[in-house]
């Protein structure tokens, strides 16, 4: 049975797809969106991408256009987030004191950037990278050149923001905890291979390296002092360690938490009616049998088409094959499948790192378990990344040597359906 109204607290990709799928799916009652930030929904991918190279305006971080709300009766209360959840009163309150019934609700409070406690984090020129209001002000600082930029973190954050302040002529330095950037992520080969990328673009890496602290004058800051006493200069100093997944409204609405909200493959929490998607959500994943926390843009995606069916009594899961894409100078890289399954396996390699067109795929016990194309051409087919996620879900014993041999087309490599 429908509920007669659903709330979502979140205007994000998460929450604002499952308000675009309740509308698909037919629901005619009433959905209302509290945003904490005063913008209409907007994706996050290109803030450190093209919108913060100037390349793209706007429009291109709709979720969807301005005009589709009003259009499709949906309520949206930006700037007014949600407080309080009571579970068993089935209400929320808002910021500005008001309150609410909910027939279902959905928390989509996304991820915030994880706090460095550092002495001079508060200085002027210090800061973090998570909305678009970070990506305009960086836009600003970075866009005419010529500065001194440090960022501290070496995951895909840190590495897309060099590759941008890099792309604007400005002097970048990295320091990150791993030997190798990103070396968590995808393993020490490729994590060199976005290494050797940056640095053929002119950024320094101190690695492993951290902060010790963050040096200004007048409030302002002037460099970043490392943990081995190297005196580094800044004007710029961008603090991307990760980021924590936002869960104070269920933390105090008692609902349960480990890595986030946990919910089952449905996307229900603890609470009767209450759902959860997005970077917020730890969900159980069916492939694996395990949670998994995703903090990527098709997970929100998904997981925002899933959470509006389920809230509508449908039977939905969330079954996809991870998915998440970085571009970084000239390389566009994307991946499919489980980091937790591939750790520790040496990846198989089809094409050559060296001329940055490869495809790296990581087998458990013959089983291709995840993959990694670059830069590989669109017109492949099927795409690598079908062919990867056909392999993962299909759990079939492949050969290495099929694998890597690119004269093995994907069409072979694709399990019988
Ligand atoms: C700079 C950047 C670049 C990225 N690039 C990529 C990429 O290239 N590829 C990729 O796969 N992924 C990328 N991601 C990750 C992707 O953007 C996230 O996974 C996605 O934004 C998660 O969507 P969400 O809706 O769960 O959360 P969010 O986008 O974080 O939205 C949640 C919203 O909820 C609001 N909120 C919080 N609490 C409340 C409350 N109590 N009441 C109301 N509202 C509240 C927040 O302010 C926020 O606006 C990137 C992320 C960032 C920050």
């Amino acid at each position: 049975m429908s509920p007669e109204n659903i709330v979502i607290a979140g205007a994000g990709l998460a929450g604002a797809t499952a308000a675009r799928t309740l509308r698909t799916e037919g629901f005619h009652g009433d959905i209302i969106i509290a945003g904490a930030e005063s913008h209409h929904p907007y994706i996050r991918p290109p803030l450190s991408k093209e919108y913060l190279l100037g390349k793209a305006g706007e429009d291109a971080v709709e979720v969807v256009p301005e005009t589709w709300y009003t259009e499709n009766n949906v309520t949206l209360r930006l700037g007014v987030p949600v407080t309080e959840v009571d579970p068993a009163g089935h209400t929320v309150r808002y910021a500005d004191g008001t309150s609410e019934g909910y027939g279902a609700l959905l928390l989509a409070t996304g991820a915030l950037p994880r706090p460095l406690k550092l002495p001079g984090s508060g200085l002027d020129g210090v800061s973090t990278f998570r909305t678009l209001d970070d990506s305009r002000h960086l836009r600003e600082q970075l866009a005419d050149g010529g500065r001194n930029v440090v960022m501290i973190g070496s995951g895909w954050i840190g590495m897309e923001l060099a590759a941008a302040a890099s792309s604007y002529g400005n002097h970048v330095t990295l320091l990150g905890l791993e030997e190798v950037p990103l070396g968590g992520a995808i393993g020490p080969e490729l994590g060199r291979f976005f290494r050797t990328l940056h640095e053929g673009n002119g950024v320094r890496f101190v690695l492993p390296g951290s902060a010790r602290e963050i040096t200004g004058h007048a409030g302002k800051v002037t460099g970043v002092l490392t943990d081995s006493g190297e005196r580094l200069p800044a004007d710029i100093v961008v603090i991307a360690v990760g980021v924590v997944p936002d869960t104070a409204l269920a933390g105090a609405a008692g609902l349960e938490l480990r890595n986030g909200i946990l919910t089952d493959a449905s996307l229900r929490t603890s609470a009767p009616d209450i759902f959860a998607a997005g970077d917020v959500a730890n969900a159980l994943h069916p492939f694996t049998g395990e949670h998994y926390r995703s903090e990527h843009w098709a997970n929100a995606l998904n997981g925002g088409k899933v959470a509006g069916k389920a809230m509508l009594g449908q039977d939905a899961v969330l079954d996809a094959v991870p998915y998440f894409y970085t571009d970084q100078y000239d390389v566009s890289m994307e991946y499919s499948g489980f980091p937790s399954l591939a750790a520790d396996a040496a990846p198989v390699i089809r094409g050559s790192l060296e001329s940055k067109e490869f495809v790296a795929f990581w087998q458990r016990k013959g089983q291709v378990v995840a993959g990694m194309s670059v830069n590989w051409p669109k017109s492949s087919k099927p795409s690598a990344q079908k062919t990867i996620k056909a392999l993962i879900s299909a759990r079939s014993d492949v050969a290495a040597a099929a694998l890597s041999d690119p004269a093995v087309p994907f069409d072979q490599l694709m399990p019988e359906s």
